[in-house]
């Protein structure tokens, strides 16, 4: 048995970054960009108006005032996406539209409500320093700028530069493949008829969500009887897949074979069992070169393995520089007891109270209560060596849930939310 934190490294050390792939700029959000972004031109191309108003020349209105206008000729009306005909000179201002480029001869833009427009002629009522209310060429982006980098994770903003700066399809990272193969006599799928001693394959489900959840691609396998040859025919469907995940029986009960057969197909074993609860019977190790995990069974284990092991690894895949979920500090809300030697992950839910983080844990942690994770936001990581952690002590907590809203937080509009 290995520690989870040697766990997780010897699995990250296993985990290639996936190769490039084009895809529309929408399509990239979430994703990683796989090359540097240069800008081809000025953003903006030309110096352009900020405001509303006229472009004039400001030694013209110099010391203009309510008292003592100026009065200037408008020679044009200029909206937004117009080009200047005409060039100003003494006495001369153009009606400017916020975003229309700056006519030459005019040096600063004064804003409409400082002027008042009778015919041809405007009276301009405020005298405005040399390049007021004008947005310079460039000030955005200088045309060469590196305006995203490779390796970038592309939110909202990111999508917005690369149209931008001209940019309809981008290289990112490709998302995997992941093979899902759920093992076990007593499993049936959700549509089909059910017994007493039958369940459901909850975990063909959670899996191919939490595969989704992280950006990657599930390619179900279905549910294999625990039969070492539909086992190893089903798993042979799966090596196409950039990752394989087998479900259940990799315990040590005498239906367990999921190992065996992985063995028969050239699985090489890196490690199995961590020293964790739940999901304390994982194998990890590659077929081919390729990562695949022997989940442990039950809901709750299987779903916690995932969480730890193959998340961070399939975000390394996908060219993620931060492959771990936030962990906050909370104050524990009751007592909690545990035998020492492994680490624990307890359901729990965190929120805010006051300016802290408190946190209780979602009830009965057997591994396969489903329910109790179902009430989750976060995990409490209670370390190997603790036995019981009392009421009032801090604890740290992973947070697992994508919208941290439902930890609690608050939102930038002091309301309550529904
Ligand atoms: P095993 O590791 O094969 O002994 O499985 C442990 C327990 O996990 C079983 O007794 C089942 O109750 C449960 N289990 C196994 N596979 C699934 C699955 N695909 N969906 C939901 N529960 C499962
Ligand atoms: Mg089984």
């Amino acid at each position: 048995m290995i520690s989870v934190d040697e766990a997780m490294n010897r699995i990250l050390a296993r985990i290639h970054v996936l190769g490039l792939e084009k895809v529309d700029i929408i399509s990239s959000l979430g994703r990683v960009l796989g090359e540097d972004i240069v800008a081809p031109r000025d953003i903006p191309p030309i110096d352009n108006s900020a405001m509303d108003g006229y472009a004039i020349r400001s030694v013209d209105i110099k010391g203009a005032s309510r008292e003592s206008p100026v009065f200037l000729k408008v020679i044009e009306e200029l909206p937004a996406g117009a080009l200047p005909q005409r060039s100003i000179t003494k006495g001369e201002a153009v009606r400017i539209m916020t975003g229309a480029p700056i006519p030459t001869g005019a040096d600063t833009v004064v804003m409409v409500e400082d002027t008042e427009r009778a015919g041809e002629r405007v009276s301009v009522f405020q005298g405005v320093p040399p390049g007021e209310n004008i947005r310079r060429a460039g000030e955005d982006v200088k045309k060469g700028d590196r305006v995203i980098s490779k390796g970038s994770l592309i939110h909202p903003a990111e999508v917005g530069m690369l149209a931008s700066v001209g940019r309809a399809f981008v290289y990112v990272h490709q998302r995997p493949v992941v093979a899902i193969l759920c093992t076990g006599d007593e499993l049936v799928d959700v549509d089909e008829e059910i017994a007493d001693h039958k369940i459901v394959s909850s975990n063909s489900y959670t899996l191919s969500a939490q595969v989704m959840e992280c950006g990657g691609l599930p390619l179900q396998l279905g549910i294999a009887k625990d039969d070492p040859h539909e086992i190893e025919q089903r798993l042979r469907q799966g090596l196409r897949a950039d990752v394989i995940l087998s479900s259940a029986g990799v315990s040590v009960g005498d239906y367990d074979l999921v190992k065996d057969v992985l063995a028969g197909i050239g699985f090489q074993m890196e490690f199995w069992r961590v020293a964790m609860r739940p999901g304390q019977p994982l194998a990890f190790g590659t077929i081919g070169g390729k990562p695949t995990f022997g989940l442990p069974g039950n809901p709750v284990s299987s779903m916690i393995s995932f969480e730890e092991f193959v998340r961070p690894s399939l975000l390394k895949m996908m060219g993620y520089k931060n492959l771990f979920r936030p962990v906050v500090e909370a104050v524990l809300k009751e007592e909690i007891r545990k035998k020492s030697g492994r680490r624990y992950f307890m359901r729990a839910r965190v929120s805010l109270e006051g300016d802290r983080y408190v946190v209780t844990t979602t009830g009965p942690q057997g591994s396969g209560i489903l329910s109790s994770m179902v009430e989750a936001n976060g995990l409490l990581i209670v370390p190997e060596e603790r036995t019981e952690i009392k009421a009032g002590e801090r604890i740290r907590v992973q947070i697992v849930d994508r919208s941290f809203e439902s930890a609690g937080m608050r939102n930038p509009f002091g309301v309550e939310n529904p």
